[in-house]
């Protein structure tokens, strides 16, 4: 199978982040980067959550579902990337988290992760950014590499 659409761009810099205790991760992550015009960008995110909320994306429906924990979880890992929807930066991440037994969920990160610690790094890229378009195939919002 070959690969018909890839692009490269130079790393800028390495954010720290600090989010804060009750703060919304994926709110707190986006508007970081609105707010600082980080436009591409990799995103990753460890630390604990007070409670956690992420989607699955039914791929026949073309529709996601929203699963949720409402304890204290570990952030297993987060891991995402910055592009442009809409004009404006739009951070895309999928996290896993575990309950207190080890056992570990996941899926895309939605709004209602509800920090209690985090840790959270952004490589920002040189140059300008991917946009996101909708695809027929899928129903989603992905990039376009037609710029
Ligand atoms: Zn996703």
């Amino acid at each position: 199978m070959d690969i018909k659409k890839s692009r490269q761009q130079k790393i800028k810099r390495l954010v720290w982040v600090h989010i804060e205790h009750g703060d919304d991760l994926l709110k707190a992550i986006s508007g970081y980067c609105i707010e600082n015009k980080i436009k591409a960008g990799i995103v990753s995110v460890i630390g604990a959550l007070q409670k956690a909320r992420f989607g699955y994306y039914n791929q026949k429906e073309k529709k996601y579902y929203e699963n949720s924990l409402n304890e204290p979880v570990e952030i297993v890992t987060c891991w995402g990337n910055i592009s442009i929807k809409d004009g404006k930066p739009f951070a895309h991440a999928h996290i896993s988290v575990a309950d207190n037994k080890g056992n570990v969920f996941g899926g895309h990160l939605n709004e209602g992760c509800i920090v209690f610690a985090a840790e959270c790094v952004i490589f920002e890229l040189k140059g300008d950014s991917l946009k996101r378009e909708f695809d027929e195939t899928t129903g989603l919002f992905l990039w376009d590499f037609s710029e």
